[in-house]
């Protein structure tokens, strides 16, 4: 007797698999990878994906698949090969992958109702909206901030509901040419709005850039490329000329941004130049745009995608192009469940399509700089701004030198810095002022006892809040009332370290008749307000901004002629290979934004350490010299790009547990290491370098390699002795970690 055919699922949970299944009873026709089924699991049912066929095991008795839900992979072949591979690189169980990656209403597992979006009208904004002057029309201009904030466009549906007076709002709106309301079953061609604030002349960088990736396009064989563009070199124009040739040439594109929130500009070029060519993809969709969206794109009626992360699972049909833009920027990686680098995954993913794939940069990765340097990327370099704006000067400000008044903290803002400020606004130009760090003072510590407060959960200080006055851990969220003594020995508290809180006060006290606003997460969250701010800075109705990193992306400002770095050591002294990298690229971009209009652009860098190389380099626009050093310590000390990395991190409630737990599983896999030769190292264990988290003991180790394919092995070892660590405690494998925190 034959044996009777099973199926090799992968379950849509977070749980290791494959499991084996019978076929139903009854089943005829082929199944195809990623076909979504109904399986019985554990006491219940569980939405499954067919893998392949699979060898009955013997003795165990098999349950049958309960059904096949539909009759083709609502996921397309190549998203499911995607999946796979990261599964497997990034070490998690491919059900929950293949599952996470549907659009709601596809995750259930229930029988599938096809979702029709027909006859849904959206609301648009044009690139007019960035900057309108809508001070006097407080229903439009909520209107609109809502548009901006999640990406540009909504269902009219949606903005009613949460905007009173939308309706006649967008009315409004759309007479001013601000918006346009289209129904998202428009016809597949680029719409008549084609050609708006489209440039008549490309610099010769962007034409060089372009004629480059539209020849890979229509060679249709993988090409990766590295733009490499200096600030304002108009990167953006290259994208939006390579998407047209893509979409002309009767293929899908897909271009990946850090956030949208931050990049409104971006996504309102894309939007006025393909209208309703474009799904704007990002986390604060509702369930029914997320599946519409999808549904336009699998099914080709919609061809190209903007958006975060996520979007490199997007079913983008026949997709020829990938950009991924600011592809240097860490909220590229995933830090939880399936912790992928989406810049990676695209490459992956152009490689497996035959497909062009850009990196666009001003201060590109090391990673992606040394696979150009090796000639496995093609480097496209735009070396000047456009017009041929000159870069903007920037000058350090040596914090050493300043005159000491004891006791109290100095202010944040040194005085050339203060004066600097006042000149840029005399004149009714606009600065930024950017620092790293929310809250007003970093630290409160003891002048009696020297003891600072600290967090009862984490191994960090509370930042001191004004607005709301409240101490805080920036790791946890716990939140205290501001005491008013050292609780150690009731001596008097000093406010240490600035925050945005402080330096904001500081210009409003310096400059008072100046409009300023800060932005960061106290401030703004992350949606509406935040973009609605950034929206009315670039109408000019602020003068000065304060903020966090928010301020450092793309924006492009042409008022902005001073940019002020209030401390540029915040993260250079991080526990992280990368600190000098992120430093470099972080006060390279801040200082990008300055003098991208008609005046020449100014920036002030303060700073403790004016001879630390990433600092240095910056200030003299000297990227090609950072990376050289920087490179060869990497090499050094074999860190990436010279090997591979992976982190098991342990964590635990119980100290003595979890550390006792990690020298287990280092000595286990110290055994299954491969011969010297073979180059892996195991660094570790050792308490991470925030060993206390939310109550939490962290532990650490780090393997090092010079491939990743001499790791699987050693992380084939690691996953299997993970589920036998000490009773509570975790363990979580980080395949090509991000941050080392
Ligand atoms: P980057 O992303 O490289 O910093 P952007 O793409 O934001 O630069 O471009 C900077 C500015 O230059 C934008 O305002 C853009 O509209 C403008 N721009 C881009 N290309 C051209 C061009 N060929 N001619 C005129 N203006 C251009
Ligand atoms: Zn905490």
């Amino acid at each position: 007797m034959d044996a009777p055919p099973c199926a090799s699922v992968a379950v849509g949970r977070p749980v290791a698999g494959p499991f084996t299944y019978l076929l139903p009873a009854g089943h005829k026709g082929p199944l195809l990878p990623g076909q979504r089924l109904l399986v019985p699991f554990g006491r219940g049912r569980a939405l499954g994906f067919y893998l392949g066929p699979a060898e009955p095991p013997s003795g165990a008795v098999l349950k049958p698949i309960a059904q096949v839900l539909e009759t083709e992979p609502a996921l397309p072949p190549d998203v499911f090969r995607l999946l796979a591979f990261a599964a497997a690189h990034y070490r998690y169980p491919l059900g929950e992958a293949l599952r996470a990656a549907l659009p709601p209403g596809l995750t259930q597992a229930v029988e599938d109702r096809p979702v029709t979006p027909a006859g849904v009208k959206r609301v648009v904004a044009t690139e007019a909206a960035a900057q309108a002057a809508l001070a006097r029309a407080p229903a439009q201009a909520a209107a609109l901030g809502y548009l901006l904030a999640v990406g540009g466009g909504a269902e009219l549906d949606e903005l009613v509901r949460a905007v009173p007076g939308a309706r006649e709002a967008v009315r409004r709106l759309v007479a001013r040419g601000l918006v346009q309301v289209e129904t998202l079953e428009v016809p597949p061609l680029i719409r008549a709005g084609l050609g708006q604030g489209r440039p008549a002349r490309l610099t010769e960088g962007q034409a060089a850039a372009v004629q480059a990736v539209t020849e890979a396009l229509d060679a249709s064989a993988f090409r990766p490329f590295l733009l490499q563009g200096v600030t304002g070199s108009g990167k953006t124009e290259v994208y939006l000329r390579a998407a047209e040739y893509a979409l002309a040439s009767g293929k899908g594109a897909l271009v990946l941004v850090p956030e949208i929130a931050l990049t409104p500009q971006l996504v309102g070029r894309f939007r006025s130049r393909f209208g309703a060519q474009v799904a704007v993809l990002h986390s604060g969709l509702s369930d029914r745009e997320r599946r519409g969206h999808w549904q336009a794109l699998r099914a080709g009626r919609v061809r190209l995608a903007v958006g975060v992360r996520s979007a490199v699972f997007a079913p983008v049909a026949r997709l020829g192009l990938l950009v991924v833009d600011e592809e240097h920027d860490p909220s590229f990686k995933q830090d939880e469940k399936l912790r992928y680098q989406a810049r990676d995954l695209a490459v992956v993913r152009a490689r497996d399509l035959g497909a062009v794939v850009v990196l666009g940069s001003a201060t590109p990765s090391l990673e992606s700089y040394e696979n150009a340097r090796r000639g496995r990327y093609q480097l496209l370099e735009l070396p000047a701004r456009v017009d041929d704006r000159p870069l903007p000067t920037v000058q350090l400000v040596d914090l050493r030198r300043r005159p000491r008044a004891s006791g109290e903290a100095p202010p944040a803002l040194a005085e050339e810095s203060a004066q600097a400020l006042s000149e840029t606004l005399a004149r009714g130009q606009q600065a930024i002022l950017f620092l790293n760090r929310r809250g007003h003072s970093t630290t409160l510590v003891c002048q009696a006892c020297g003891q600072s407060l600290s967090c009862a959960q984490c191994d960090v200080a509370l930042t001191l809040h004004l607005y709301p006055p409240a101490v805080q851990c920036h790791y946890c969220g716990a939140t205290h009332a501001v005491p008013e003594v050292c609780r150690a020995c009731g001596g008097p508290l000093l406010r240490l370290g600035s925050g945005t809180e402080r330096v904001e006060a500081e210009v409003q006290a310096r400059c008072p008749t100046a409009r300023v606003a800060r932005l960061d997460r106290d401030s703004v969250g992350t949606g509406e307000r935040l973009t609605e701010r950034l929206a009315a800075f670039a109408r000019g109705e602020l003068d000065v901004l304060v903020g966090t990193q928010m301020v450092a992306k793309g924006h492009d400002f042409p008022g902005v002629t001073l940019v002020c770095v209030v401390s540029a050591d915040t993260g250079l002294l991080l526990p992280d290979f990368r600190a000098a990298e992120r430093t470099f690229q972080l006060l390279t971009q801040v200082a990008g934004r300055a003098g991208r209009g008609q005046d020449v652009g100014r920036v002030l860098v303060q700073t403790y350490n004016p001879e630390a190389e990433p600092v240095a380099r910056a200030a003299a626009h000297d990227f090609v010299g950072f990376v050289a050093r920087e490179l060869e310590w990497r090499r050094a000390l074999a860190y990436p790009p010279f090997s591979r990395l992976a982190a098991i991190r342990l964590e635990g409630a119980d100290p003595g547990r979890t550390a006792s737990g990690a020298r287990a599983l280092a000595n286990l896999l110290e055994r299954s290491l491969p011969p010297a030769a073979s180059g892996v190292r195991l660094l570790g264990p050792a308490p991470a370098p925030l060993s206390r988290l939310k109550g939490l003991t962290r532990w650490q180790l780090l393997l090092k390699a010079p491939q990743h394919r001499v790791l699987r092995p050693v992380l084939d070892a690691a996953e299997r002795a993970l589920p036998s660590l000490p009773p509570g405690v975790r363990g979580i494998l980080d395949v090509d970690p991000g941050a080392m925190l």
